[in-house]
């Protein structure tokens, strides 16, 4: 078997599209822009890079794009004080808080400053509360993307076995929800886990969040079954020229995809869904505030 290959990178531009007619519908039916602020403290290379991308997104969604950056020795207070006067801002529906962030700021208590309703990136405490008990909530971006994408190739996943490797706040744990939310059997695999081969070889679903280059083997996967490569590992590729890199997923692309039936490719899978889904969520996040009915298909 050949698996076909869930490609991340049209579907995300079909959320994209999705998003910004909803945003014209607002406009033009409402007077209403929905505005998404990120907020960037210190100069990490790789955070100004997705602070860029999502800004530029953000524009030409049609909605409102505010980019705070703030020095890295900005203090908790100061952070706070620029948190709170989004919370206020009634023009602004999404914020982010672009992490990590310096090590003096404490980042369970500045993402528990956003305003629940208003937390794109779905890290807020009350957030995770919700999707833990099946209830609305702003969902995370990346498993939210995942999901859209299982969805789009499925149809349905109710009472599929599913299996996620990771245990992550930001993925591991939100995907099992999401999965658990459409009726999949789900298990959480992790560091510790015994035989993660076997439990792999049960599943319908792999979606595989772990940060480790290329460690899931063709030879883990059931035949058929649809692996979600979330990992996004940047290795050295002298065969590309001197100081060169290319980017890996958590699979082995390879294998995986002989034996799969689905599958999605590092680049182009599950990375430009995450930013599309950010978009989404600013979207639906602007229409509760204001009482209107949710984008169709973009939220959980
Ligand atoms: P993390 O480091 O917070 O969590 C990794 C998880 O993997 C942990 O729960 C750990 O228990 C588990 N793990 C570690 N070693 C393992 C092993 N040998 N066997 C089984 N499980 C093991 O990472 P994260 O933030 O969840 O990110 C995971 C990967 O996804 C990274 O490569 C990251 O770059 C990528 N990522 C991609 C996107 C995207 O937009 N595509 C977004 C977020 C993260």
């Amino acid at each position: 078997m050949t698996a076909r290959i869930i490609d991340g990178k049209a579907f995300a531009a079909r959320v994209r599209e999705k998003v910004k007619d909803h945003v014209t519908r607002l406009k033009e039916d409402h007077g209403i822009t929905p505005g998404l602020a990120v907020v960037l403290v210190g100069e990490d290379p790789a955070s100004q890079v997705y602070v860029r991308s999502k800004g530029k997104q953000t524009v030409e969604a049609g909605m409102k794009s505010v980019e705070y950056k703030l020095d890295a020795d900005t203090s908790e207070e100061d952070l706070l004080k620029v948190v709170q006067q989004l919370n206020d801002d009634p023009e602004i529906h999404g914020i982010l808080v672009q992490l990590p962030l310096p090590k003096h700021l404490n980042e369970d208590l500045v993402i528990g400053s956003i305003d629940p309703a208003k937390d794109v990136d779905g890290f807020h405490i009350s957030n995770v509360g919700l999707l833990g008990t099946g209830q609305k909530s702003m969902v995370p971006c990346t498993p939210l993307g995942c999901l859209m994408m299982l969805r789009d190739h499925h149809g349905s996943i109710s009472g599929m076995d599913a299996v996620v490797i990771g245990r992550s706040n930001i993925v591991g744990k939100p995907m099992a929800q999401l999965l658990l939310g459409d009726s999949c059997t789900v298990t959480i695999a992790h560091s510790r886990t015994r035989d993660l081969p076997e439990v792999v070889r049960r599943a319908d679903i792999v979606v595989a969040a772990v940060g480790r280059p290329e460690m899931v083997p063709g030879d883990w996967i059931k035949p058929g079954a649809t692996v979600i490569d979330v990992g996004i590992n940047r290795l050295d590729a002298p065969e590309k020229g001197e100081g060169k890199t290319r980017l890996v997923g958590d699979v082995e692309y390879e294998s995986c995809a002989k034996v799969a039936g689905a599958i999605t490719p590092v680049p182009g899978g599950v990375g430009p869904m995450t930013i599309a889904c950010l978009l989404a969520n600013t979207v639906t996040a602007c229409c509760r505030a204001n009482g209107l009915p949710e984008p169709e298909g973009l939220t959980a």
